[in-house]
């Protein structure tokens, strides 16, 4: 029985509404045996995580999911299997939390003047004392009734050039892909499809990501369709990445891919964790 990878997910603390511990027992009880946790900018979630799937016989793989400006893009980008005690690393996500504290007061002032009260208060109130995210604010003016839901808000409010939005000033991919290097991680480049870059930016930036050193590519992924998949895989091929597989999770009622039921990675593709060693309990658990 091949074993259930899923290596992107979000927890409370960043902008998942499951606590570390839900999480790691809504992938068990959907079959997941393999589970990242990758939370934006943070890897505080991770302790908790890991106990919980000690107790629940799934292998945590401790990751975290960095926010990269290239070429004045945002970018994500996933640090996979990390020593979290670096302190290159965790001094690298520092920095980018305090941006995230100057931006969401930004923000605030920003919809204030577009006159949404208290919205820096109201994003607090849904940020169970993380890190503060756009999805914070979006799950506010969802409850305010300024927007029937959340993508309507990123739509109306938060994207370039609406009323709230603030430029990202994130990582280098440079410093991104050393840090996660530095921890003893691969880097991978997530939902590629998400940033509707043109072909020639898309190969652009994985010539830049590999020369780098960076290692994988997501291919499969909660914002990617089938044909997204196959694109991603055959850059994948060209550039010499591992493929990646990850649902992207925030929130139960609104997972692009359930838990343990991504698509498998094309034939043609060499996974990620084609050379990770896991522990027995994973085989075991999965009753290999
Ligand atoms: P931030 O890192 O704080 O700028 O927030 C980015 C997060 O907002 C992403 O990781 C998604 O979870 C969420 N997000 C971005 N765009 C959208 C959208 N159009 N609809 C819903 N959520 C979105
Ligand atoms: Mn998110
Ligand atoms: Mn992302
Ligand atoms: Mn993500």
């Amino acid at each position: 029985m091949q074993l259930s990878y899923d290596l992107h997910n979000h927890s409370t603390a960043s902008d998942g509404a499951l606590c570390p511990s839900q999480l790691v027992e809504t992938a068990a009880a959907a079959g997941v045996r393999v589970l990242a946790l990758t939370d934006h900018d943070t890897t505080d979630g991770i302790v908790e995580a890991g106990r919980a799937a000690q107790e629940l016989g799934v292998i945590l793989i401790p990751g975290v999911e960095i926010s990269v400006t290239w070429s004045k893009m945002t970018i994500h980008v996933l640090g996979l299997n990390l020593d979290i005690g670096c302190e290159a690393l965790q001094q690298g996500l520092a920095g980018l939390r305090e941006f995230r504290i100057w931006r969401a007061v930004e923000i605030g002032e920003r919809l204030e003047r577009h006159g949404i009260k208290d919205a820096l208060a109201g994003a607090r109130s849904f940020s169970s004392g993380g890190l503060i995210s756009r999805t914070h604010f979006a799950r506010y003016l969802v409850q305010i009734g300024a927007a029937s839901d959340e993508r309507k808000v990123f739509s109306h409010f938060l994207v370039q050039g609406k009323p709230g939005h603030v430029a990202g000033k994130w990582a280098n991919l440079e410093d991104a892909v050393a840090w996660i290097h530095a921890a003893g991680g691969q880097a991978v480049i997530a939902h590629p499809a998400r940033y509707k870059m043109t072909r020639t930016k898309l190969r652009s930036l994985l010539r830049r990501f590999v020369e780098l050193g960076g290692e994988g590519i997501e291919v499969i992924s909660g914002s990617h369709n089938r044909d997204d998949a196959r694109l991603m895989a055959a850059h994948a091929r060209d550039f010499g990445l591992l493929a990646s597989a990850g649902s992207d999770f925030h929130a139960p009622e609104n997972a692009w891919i359930q838990h343990g039921r991504l698509p498998a990675l094309p034939a043609d593709c060499r996974p990620i964790w084609q050379d990770w060693v896991l522990p027995d309990k994973a085989y075991n658990a999965a009753g290999c």
